[in-house]
């Protein structure tokens, strides 16, 4: 039984204050790392809706987007549509726009525009008055090279215009998004009378059925977790009309199939009332059960591995290793180093141990265990480009 809890954040949607305590978390985040290691995952016990009951403020989250933003690097992430998996789907994304939005002439803004790759997919069907905005300077200057349209460093706080758009896009954003209510209310204000939103946000009501890796969606980055009803509770709660909805599968890396969902909504005078949704409530402790279930298969493997072995070297320390030191038997004495492809997390420390490049570890002859489910395959692709010949294990 899931116990209820006081809330220290309150709803983002409904500002209920009491929650339904899904599951608490510990990451392994490193040194001077600006966001919060502690969290707990909830229910609204009013609406439904799913987020973490952090306290980190949202200029700390904006900090941590300016300054360790992930998305920058071409290689692992997603959002410049460098890889045709990616490219493929902010096209699908672009066509979904211009059949609500048949006219090139209207001012449309990407937040968090990341390297640009949706702008280019629009540019490519005929807007000419694209804007684009980002926390962080690396996207910005990819965003630049990428698609050629105006896109400045900024977040939702500062960089918005009073009734200046005609269309603001929100694409994977907001379930980054600490205050919700606060930040629907700056894009009411940016947009023109006639103006309207696209919002696509993961689907978290199917969390379950697309679970590569245990929790996680459950992480420091992703603090609110929609399904379509309780998007539509936020569009109405902040004066828009809902116009459009749908559910699509994308892809987190190649090959793996992830759910999201969308939403069209104009400015409207009349706010909507807020419905519950007890089924979001259901999915999430589905999803919470399904995930247990794989790390304990990964806690037994992991115990095995330390049997044979002192000390690994863990290759990757993205969502699912920051949970490996909080919820196996692996401790920081068995771990010779982390490595990680993206220049943003090496030279970084955790639990005092560095994080190194992968050609630093050249010459290490411990064993190497792949630190992640969803870009096992990348990874496993670049020790076998490297010709090394340590031994290499892959989590379940
Ligand atoms: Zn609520």
């Amino acid at each position: 039984m899931n116990p209820e809890i006081d809330l220290k954040r309150h709803c983002p949607i409904c500002q209920g204050s009491r929650g339904v305590l899904l599951r608490t978390f510990h990451f392994s985040l490193s040194e001077g790392h600006p966001l919060d290691r502690d969290q707990r995952v909830v229910s609204c016990k009013r609406c439904g809706f799913g987020f973490s009951d952090t306290e980190v403020s949202q200029e700390q989250y904006n900090r941590y987007y300016q300054i360790l933003s992930k998305y920058s690097d071409d290689t692992t992430s997603t959002g410049g549509g460098n890889q045709d998996w990616d490219a493929e789907r902010l096209k699908e994304t672009a066509t979904q726009i211009f059949e609500w939005e048949r006219n090139p002439e209207v001012k449309i803004l990407d937040v968090g525009c990341a390297n640009g790759g949706l702008l280019l997919a629009l540019k490519n069907l005929g807007y000419h008055n694209l804007y684009g905005v980002d926390p962080s300077d690396a996207c910005v200057k990819q965003a630049i090279k990428n698609s050629g349209v105006k896109v400045e460093q900024g977040s939702l706080n500062n960089a918005l215009k009073k009734e200046f758009y005609n269309g603001i896009i929100l694409s994977h954003v907001i379930e980054h998004v600490k205050e919700l209510r606060e930040s629907m209310r700056l894009l009411y204000e940016s947009l023109q009378s006639d103006g309207w939103i696209y919002i696509e946000v993961p689907e978290a009501s199917r969390y379950g059925d697309y679970l590569s890796a245990p929790f996680q969606d459950f992480n420091v980055e992703h603090i609110n977790h929609f399904s379509l009803e309780s998007l539509a509770n936020l569009i109405g709660a902040t004066g828009f009309q809902e116009k459009k909805r749908g559910s699509k599968t994308i892809f987190a890396a190649k090959g793996i199939a992830y759910p999201a969902c969308w939403m069209i909504a104009v400015k409207h005078e009349k706010g909507g009332e807020i419905k519950e949704d007890s089924d979001l409530k259901d999915q999430l402790i589905r999803y919470c059960d399904l995930s247990e279930k794989i790390l304990l298969k990964i806690k037994i493997q992991i115990q095995e591995i330390l049997k044979k072995n002192n000390r690994i070297i863990v290759w990757g320390t993205g969502q699912l290793t920051m949970k490996l030191l909080e919820e196996t038997s692996l401790t920081s004495e068995n771990i010779k180093a982390f490595v990680d492809k993206n220049p943003i997390n090496q030279g970084k420390r955790i639990y005092g141990i560095s994080v190194l490049s992968p050609d630093q570890i050249r010459d290490f002859p411990e064993p190497i265990l792949i630190g992640s489910l969803i870009n096992h395959d990348s990874i496993l692709n670049d020790i076998q480009a490297m010709n090394l010949s340590n031994l290499v294990y892959k989590m379940i």
